[in-house]
């Protein structure tokens, strides 16, 4: 392996190296076959393998039910703050939103223009520094779904218990999804853009359940039918293909390293290592609050915006990369997906105690 620094960015993210390496040699020819993985037709028989093969490892890892649906879309995860409520919600429903952040809102003000909108919960009076638990919201009666982020890439939040109604769940699962272990059958549907977790940008995944295809009103555009998508397995038109093909490395990868239950011990190890550092500290401010800490985005505060412009210009010289937190929270955030190496968090951790020490 050549010199890689320590890429902490929050997306597009650090991938497998094995993974990197097996993708540039099928960029330019595809399993021996004289042709590069790019330059193949969708419909070949060779690439309809390919996304044959990424879904059944997505459905093997996360054990999804066979009455759901996979599609690999485009427009990242931003096109399905508008496509989930275009096919959910019609004009007049209602459905409740829990706002944890920068990407909750977005959807909100997404689903404003097909529906009405109740936010049950907003965490803004604290800058997004907790998720909510069952009794910090109720849902109202007539909602038609609940929808809510998993991980709030951002402010570094994360549901340690995912919430549980009868209602419909959505979930934009952008940036924790197989990081740990969930029951995919108490969702309705679930989304995640590919460029954090599980591999390049450019293919949304999608998990619905399919007696949801059903509900889309007449009106809504043929392309942003998950219908559409759903009756022709993801080939209606030309999809992400290098996004799917490079989505199966990351899933095989994944699957060889023992799966959701050893990469989510893995998570926990690294996220501790990094939080203890941060707690025993007084130089260094967690932004999170404990009961809501993700194990993918770890935002913390030096004492001053001086010393964190000098912490993150010093860690990238050292090969700590991409620690600059983000505008709307300032600070300095870790962003710790699958791929990235828990030696990289212990360079990290050896760093922020030399840093204390010569600026505390
Ligand atoms: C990154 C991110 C998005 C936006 O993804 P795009 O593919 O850039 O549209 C949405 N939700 C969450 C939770 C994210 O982390």
């Amino acid at each position: 392996m050549p010199d890689r620094i320590y890429n902490f960015s929050p997306g597009p993210a650090t991938l497998p190296y094995e993974v990197l390496v097996q993708a540039a040699k099928d960029i330019v020819n595809f399993n021996n076959k004289g042709i590069g993985l790019i330059e193949m037709s969708h419909r070949s028989k060779e690439f309809i393998q390919v996304v044959d093969d990424c879904e059944a490892l997505l459905r093997e890892l996360l054990a999804i039910p066979q009455n759901y649906k996979v599609l690999f879309l485009q427009g990242g995860a931003s096109t399905q703050f508008a496509m989930v409520p275009m096919n959910l919600l019609g004009s007049g429903k209602t459905a409740c939103y829990l706002n944890t952040g920068t990407w909750a809102n977005k959807a909100i003000k997404e689903a404003k223009l097909f529906g009405t909108v109740d936010v049950a919960y907003t965490s803004e009076l604290t800058n997004f520094d907790r998720v909510p638990g069952p009794a910090d919201y109720t849902i109202s009666a007539e909602a038609e779904y609940l929808y809510f982020v998993s991980n709030n890439t951002i402010f570094g939040t994360q549901y340690q218990n995912m919430p549980e109604t009868e209602k419909i769940v959505v979930c934009d699962m952008s940036s924790d999804i197989l990081s740990r272990a969930i029951d995919v059958s108490r969702f309705g549907l679930i989304f995640a853009g590919a460029q954090k977790n599980m591999g390049p940008a450019g293919c949304t995944v999608v998990i619905i359940r399919e007696d949801l295809l059903d509900r889309c009103p007449d009106t809504i555009p043929t392309m942003f039918r998950y219908k559409t998508h759903a009756d022709k397995g993801s080939m209606f038109n030309t999809p992400p293909c290098f996004a799917i093909y490079t989505i199966g490395l990351v899933l095989k990868w994944l699957k060889k390293i023992g799966g959701l239950a050893a990469i989510e011990k893995t998570n926990r190890d690294k996220a501790e290592l990094l939080y203890q550092a941060i707690d025993k500290s007084d130089f260094y401010r967690g932004h999170a609050r404990k009961d809501s800490r993700s194990l993918m985005n770890v935002t913390f505060n030096l004492p001053t915006p001086e010393l964190e412009t000098k912490f993150v210009r010093e860690a990238t010289a050292v090969s700590l990369d991409g620690l600059k937190g983000h505008r709307s929270v300032g600070g300095c955030r870790a962003s710790i997906y699958n791929a990235f190496p828990y030696e990289g968090v212990e360079k990290l951790v050896g760093f922020m105690e030399e840093f204390e020490k010569k600026n505390g």
